[in-house]
């Protein structure tokens, strides 16, 4: 059986053979068995046609970092936050991460499972069909595996497709703040032997930065990590520039994300070491920063520059890739094609997972938006409504 996609007004997407993005205004797509087959005119008999009556479509969004595994939002932080609490203040209160870890401690599987499922029903809702999902709200051995647990088995019953990430090096939990190196002992020697066997994670992940985990202890657990097949990616150089650019480079990482602080060395490295460059801007509007990440620089560089939300209950409770293109045409001056191509085959690169997904393209999964929209510039523009008419996964409407 297959689906033929007709009547579309433009396809804005990547297009390998041509190297750029483009916006065709002449084709229709046909899928087969979840695949786009063919792209042009008068391809032939369909079984179902979708009348996409003059509208827009573009690739799926692939959002290439998200921390989806937690219980509850934090709510109550944010409303001490607004009323000037200070970090410290917040901890003290039992808010900040150590609230999030405790509850996942404390959850079941199921409640885990619950709670992620319908935060993936958002996400795909939201036009975004492949997610990275980070561990990281346990920060021990048992809580670490059960989220990846939990990750792997909403994959298996949902429509989106998840890619999990170890990230034991999120934060030190409250038992180890007084042996910081114990606690990465625990992550190279138990933690990731442990989470390789469990064979879930992709890739491992460490929050590299002044007050978290040095760049010794990163290259230490990334070290390990690669000797265990798991692919590095890297929180890198959020508010002080601590060299962690420099190491994801000399890591060969697939992505290093945030770099608001990035230094003209950081940029080299990754300019060197074709990392790409995952630029979060969500988290920096969250935080009522303006501090937002030298695009045009690593731009210039010649960087493959991709835009992620930041999913996350502390600094960035924001799902939505339709509104994190708005914060980059308005915050980071980005051209609004550019914008769409860090959400779809940049976000897909800094998975590692470009040859499947990311644009529409012959051979690649059916992974489409329709929009209620005629040209890319509404989506930017209406900041806030929702523009999305369907969601096309593996060819089927899953909105
Ligand atoms: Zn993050």
């Amino acid at each position: 059986m297959n689906t033929l996609l007709s009547n579309i007004g433009k396809i804005i997407t990547w297009q390998s053979e041509r190297q750029s993005m483009i916006i065709d205004s002449e084709s229709d797509i046909m899928i087969e068995d979840g695949l786009i087959i063919k792209i042009g005119q008068n391809l032939g008999h369909a079984d179902h046609i979708i009348d996409c009556q003059g509208n827009m479509v573009s690739p799926g969004f692939i959002d290439s970092h998200t921390h989806p595994v937690f219980m509850n939002g934090r709510e109550e932080e944010f409303q001490m936050r607004l009323q000037g609490a200070t970090y410290e203040e917040i901890a003290l209160a039992g808010g900040g991460i150590v609230s999030s870890i405790n509850g996942v401690r404390e959850a079941t599987v199921d409640e885990l499972i619950g709670k992620v499922q319908n935060r993936m029903d958002t996400f795909l809702s939201l036009g975004t069909t492949t997610v990275e999902a980070k561990s990281g709200y346990g920060l021990d051995l048992e809580s670490e595996l059960k989220s990846l647990y939990v990750l792997d088995k909403v994959n298996q019953q949902h429509n989106i497709d998840i890619h999990p990430t170890f990230m034991g090096a999120h934060a030190f939990p409250p038992e180890y703040l007084e042996n910081k190196d114990a606690y990465v002992e625990n992550i190279c020697q138990d933690m990731i032997p442990k989470v390789a066997e469990q064979g879930i994670a992709e890739y491992c992940d460490v929050f590299c930065e002044k007050g978290y985990f040095s760049v010794e202890q990163s290259r230490k657990i990334l070290h390990t990590a690669k000797q265990y097949k798991l692919k590095i990616r890297l929180h890198a150089d959020e508010f002080v520039d601590s060299g962690a650019a420099e190491l994801a480079g000399e890591m060969k990482a697939c992505s290093a994300d945030h770099l608001m602080a990035i230094s003209d060395a950081g940029i080299q490295s990754l300019k060197d070491n074709q990392v790409v460059a995952t630029l979060l801007p969500g988290t920096t509007f969250f935080l009522g920063k303006s501090s937002y990440a030298p695009y045009k620089k690593l731009k210039l560089a010649g960087i493959d520059i991709a835009l992620a939300t930041d999913f996350n209950p502390g600094s960035c409770y924001i799902q939505s890739m339709p509104f994190i293109v708005s914060l980059a045409c308005i915050y980071l001056k980005m051209d609004i094609l550019e914008a769409f191509k860090a959400c779809t085959i940049n976000g897909a690169k800094a998975l590692e997972l470009e040859n499947g997904v990311g644009s529409l393209e012959k051979g690649k999964k059916a992974d489409i938006v329709i929009w209620n929209v005629e040209d890319p510039v509404e989506i930017p523009y209406n900041v806030k409504e929702s523009l999305i008419r369907d969601v096309i996964k593996n060819g089927k409407s899953v909105k």
